[in-house]
């Protein structure tokens, strides 16, 4: 027995699926019985490359073989190589290494705050931050979220964050005061529901920020590393950051984060001012730098493009055969939702009876986060699940009806 036994020895911060998985193949999980399950939901967002890739397999590998750990004391080649390589596809200038991503948050929104410091603004502590916007489970990050049902009973919230509803132009400027440092934002949320951020809005942040003084932070955590169809999201906008966190997809499934910065925005973090024992560490590092041989072949963002749209479409038939399940379909990239009009997670069960896996988000939505390497056949496999999951709700649905006309 594996999930909610009662016996588990496991802290129950989880409500987990009775299911667990032995070894992986690509976008299947297997389970110990061999049922193959079709992977959507990747980790969240993390097992980029799916399960078990070669190159990364390979990577790990001969990376155990020589070196786990040694501490930031020295220098770590691998590591100065994925910053490198991470600051010449970006904006950025300089990178800091975590090992997850509210790490990386963390370490972005206590940058945000010494850049105003060190420019002799140290009143400028405030971030603004959105409704419905998930930063990580730490204490600075729940405050950052803002959501209540993560804040509750743990005592005084974290002070310097002010959030305004999304999409809400007016707010966000009148939320602007003498002590704000920035604004923190995800391109497209993703616990959030699957909502993007329009690509107008985001240089309209940027536009704001410049003519305050403020700094610019995208979380592109979930969004990042591929996910978008770019090797970050906000570059289809057109638009950069001052400073960016990252995680999930940069490790596939190692755990890792980053968080990237000009040179500008970073000068206030000199030596000792911040830090981490496994941050960067050489097996992460190795790790990382196979993520990226792979997202930055030739080819491979643009076919993740074309795949997310071929989905897109193949989500959009859908909602038109089943109106009175899918509402909406979002997204973009291998970022996809539906917003559901039954219940977001009597479709997610629905579609696990139908061995696909997939992650309830805000608003009601299903999230799918395929890894990056699937092709078309594994999109019609998939949306041939959703279809039978639909019709299992309709049937359920005009079964209860029939009940209560009797
Ligand atoms: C998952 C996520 C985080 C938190 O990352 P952890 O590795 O769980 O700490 C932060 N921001 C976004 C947008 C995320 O999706």
């Amino acid at each position: 027995m594996t999930g909610e036994s009662r016996t588990s020895a496991l802290l129950p911060t989880f409500a987990r699926a009775d299911l667990s998985f032995e070894r992986g193949e690509g976008p299947w999980l297997i389970t110990p019985e061999g049922e193959r399950h079709l992977d959507f939901a990747a980790g969240i967002a993390v097992n980029s490359l799916g399960h078990a890739h070669p190159h990364l397999v390979a990577a790990l590998q001969e990376q155990a073989a020589k070196l786990w750990h040694v501490s930031n004391l020295y220098k770590i080649p691998e590591g100065e190589r994925l910053a490198q390589r991470l600051v010449d596809e970006t904006f950025a200038d300089t990178v800091f290494f975590t090992n997850s991503g509210a790490e990386a948050l963390e370490a972005a929104i206590k940058m945000a705050r010494k850049y105003q410091y060190a420019s002799g603004r140290p009143e400028r502590y405030r971030l603004i931050t959105f409704e419905g916007a998930f930063h990580g489970r730490t204490l600075a990050t729940i405050a950052a979220g803002g959501q209540k049902k993560y804040l509750e009973g743990f005592g005084p919230k974290v002070e310097g964050f002010d959030q305004v509803p999304f999409g809400d132009h007016e707010a966000l400027k009148a939320a602007i005061g003498p002590e704000t440092a920035g604004i923190l934002i995800e391109p497209v949320q993703g616990e959030g529901g699957v909502r993007a951020v329009p690509p107008q809005c985001l240089r309209g942040l940027r536009a704001l920020c410049d003519e305050h003084g403020l700094l610019l932070i995208f979380d592109e955590v979930q969004t990042g590393v591929g996910r978008s169809g770019k090797l970050f999201a906000h570059q289809r906008a057109g638009v950069t950051p001052d400073i960016m966190a990252i995680a999930k997809g940069i490790g596939g499934g190692f755990p890792m984060g980053a968080c990237l910065a000009t040179a500008e925005a970073g000068k206030g973090m000199t030596a000792g001012t911040h830090g981490t024992t496994f941050g960067g560490n050489p097996l992460a590092m190795a790790v990382g730098n196979a993520v990226l041989d792979v997202v930055l072949e030739p080819g491979f963002l643009e076919n993740v493009e074309r795949i997310a749209l071929l989905m897109k479409q193949r989500l959009a038939e859908l909602k038109d055969r089943h109106p009175g399940v899918i509402e909406e379909v979002r997204g973009e990239g291998l970022l996809l939702g539906i917003k559901t009009k039954c219940l977001n997670t009597d479709m997610v069960a629905a579609l696990r009876e139908e061995k696909m896996l997939t992650v309830g988000a805000g608003d009601n939505v299903v999230r799918f986060l395929p890894p990056l390497i699937i092709d078309d056949a594994i999109v019609s496999d998939a949306m041939a699940r959703l279809d039978r999951a639909c019709t299992r709700i309709e049937k359920a649905r005009a079964a209860l009806e029939r009940g209560a006309a009797e």
